[in-house]
Order: C-alpha cells, then structure tokens, then sequence
C-alpha cells in the first residue's frame, strides 16, 4: 500500500461505532484485513485473509438464482436451494452481492482512505471527550498493514483523538519504535505461555511476541500497555497455563491491567459465511467458576484483572 499521508489507502472489513471493550471509554473500531496467525478459536475468521472474499449465509437466501447469473466468471451454482461458490474461480468481483437483494451475499473487506476512515471516527469526537474514549485500530492484525496503520495513527493525532491498537504480537520488530511513538495505547494479547502449544494453536512465534512486548512495556510503560489474555476452555484455562502467563508478564517488568476475554462459541457462522464451516472449532462456554478461579490466580501473582466480555 501506498504511504501518503491522509490519502493512504488500506484493506478494511468493518468500521464499529459505540465499541465498549476495544479499550477506555466509548470507541470506535476499524477493523483491517489480513493476519499472519491462524487461531483455532478466532473470533474474526473473516479477518484473515488479506484480500476482499465472498460470503453467503444460506439463512437469508430466497434461491433466487440472480447472482448466479450476475457471475460472469460462473463461480456460482445452485444445488438444493443453496448456492456454491468454486473458490478457485472467484475474484470477489461483489457483481453477485450487488445483485443479491437480500444480503445473503456479501464482499467483506473493502479499499479505503485514512481521511475516509478518520471522516468517520471523527463524527463522534464529542463521545470520546465526555466518555475518554477514542479510536482502536483492530483486525485481523493491523500491523501487517504498517504503512496504513501508522498514517491512521497520524492523522487520529493531527486530530486530537486518542488512539488505541489491538496487536497479537506477531510482527516485525523493526516496527515497535513506530508503533510505541504514534499509538496513544497497545492492547497486547498473551495467549499461551508455552512456545510449542502457541505454535500449534495459533501459528505463532512465542520469541518473537515476547521479545515485542518487552520493547513495547520499555517504550510505553504499564500506562500506555494493556496485556489482554483470551480465556480459550481447553486450550489456556488451566492453572499451568495462567501461571505462565502471569510469569512471562512479570518477567518481562509488567506489573499492569490484565483483560481477560473468554471465549464464546459465536463466530460460527462468520466460520460457516466464508466458506470454511469445516475449519470452525467450539472450545464450549467458560464457567463462570473458571473465571473467578483465574481472577483469584492472577490476583495472587500481583495482578488487577478487568473481565472484557
Ligand atoms: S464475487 Fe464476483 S467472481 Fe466471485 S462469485 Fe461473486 S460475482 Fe462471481
Ligand atoms: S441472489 Fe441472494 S437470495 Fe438470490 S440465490 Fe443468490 S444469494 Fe440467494
């Protein structure tokens, strides 16, 4: 992407207003495309990919056939009322959702500006003054977009909204100091403290988040870091697990807010819209006994926790 100040242009899939827990106050959430990891519990499975891609909710389809016609590169046909798409032949052209009346088909992610953006974060510029609130750049993993996330980050300044950055912690070093300088906050997700179960349940290098946060703890300090741990059953919840996470905070001088996000089985149909059902994987509900026990772990270790649900 090209780094031209306002005129910057990235990939986006959402833009929420009136977020509560993408950081203080009231918020609102640009959520970019595209992700390096491969979470098995993602929320965002629509995040990942860092192009535009179809989606079709079989739930909202009438089987009317008109975007199957609308297809001129015959991605699409109709069996049993539903419609198929060979993935191989599509371009995300979005000529099927436009002639889709009833949303069943639908583009997700889409080019644009940073003034584009910061035009729409700005109309609520009078919510973060009396909430404190501001803008949260979120994904995906925005960092994969650096020359856009840092142009976002700019023009929030130039405009005197506070920002925010939700990051996973799997990105180039090269761009901490950037990061560190231009992001008024970083939300930064711990996720398993264990090098091998990282790797296998997200794709991610624990040397490389690790050696991230520690550069960002140094330049931003505890009130300009908050450490973020999504509760997975199964998968993160165990004492082992949460005591070491506490221990690879602590070890690396952060002694701060610990959000603690737990997993819900929502993003199944997100899973199911893009065509990858087959991949989603339930972990099931957390129990809420689960939760205080963490919270009780984690307040022994020197930890304030906040439950971002
Ligand atoms: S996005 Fe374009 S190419 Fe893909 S199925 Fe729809 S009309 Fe066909
Ligand atoms: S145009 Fe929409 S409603 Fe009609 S068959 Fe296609 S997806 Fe279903």
């Amino acid at each position: 992407m090209k780094d031209g100040g306002a005129e910057t242009k990235g990939l986006i899939f959402d833009i929420q207003r009136y977020a509560l827990y993408d950081g203080p106050g009231i918020r609102t959430t640009v959520f970019l495309k595209g992700c390096p990891l491969k979470c098995a519990w993602c929320h965002n499975p629509e995040s990942q990919a860092a192009r535009a891609e179809a989606s079709y909710f079989g739930e909202k389809c009438a089987a009317c056939g008109a975007c199957v016609k609308a297809c001129a590169a015959g991605a699409l046909a109709m069996k049993k009322r539903a419609v198929v798409r060979d993935p191989r032949k599509c371009s995300a052209c979005g000529a099927c959702a436009a002639a889709c009346e009833t949303g069943a088909m639908e583009i997700i992610g889409r080019v644009a500006t940073v003034a584009e953006i910061a035009d729409a974060v700005e109309a609520d510029k009078p919510f973060y003054e009396e909430s404190g609130g501001g803008a949260t750049v979120s994904g995906g993993e925005p960092t994969a977009q650096p020359n856009f996330l840092f142009a976002l980050l700019e023009e929030f300044r130039k405009r005197g909204i506070h920002s925010a950055v939700e990051t996973c912690g799997a990105f180039n070093n090269s761009l901490v100091s950037r990061l560190a300088e231009l992001a008024d906050l970083v939300l930064f997700d711990i996720k398993h403290p264990d090098p091998g179960i990282l790797k296998e349940l997200t794709g991610a290098n624990l040397e490389v988040v690790e050696r991230n946060l520690s550069n960002l703890i140094q330049l931003k300090g505890e009130s300009g870091l908050i450490a973020r741990v999504p509760l997975i059953p199964g998968a993160n919840t165990d004492e082992t697990s949460i005591e070491g996470i506490a221990e690879l905070l602590k070890s690396n001088s952060y002694r701060g807010l610990v959000h603690l996000m737990p997993y819900n089985s929502m993003a199944a149909t997100k899973w199911l819209k893009i065509g990858r059902g087959g991949e989603y994987r339930n972990f099931g509900a957390l129990e809420e006994d689960a939760i205080s026990r963490i919270v009780n772990q984690l307040s022994e270790a020197g930890f304030k926790t906040f439950i971002n649900r």
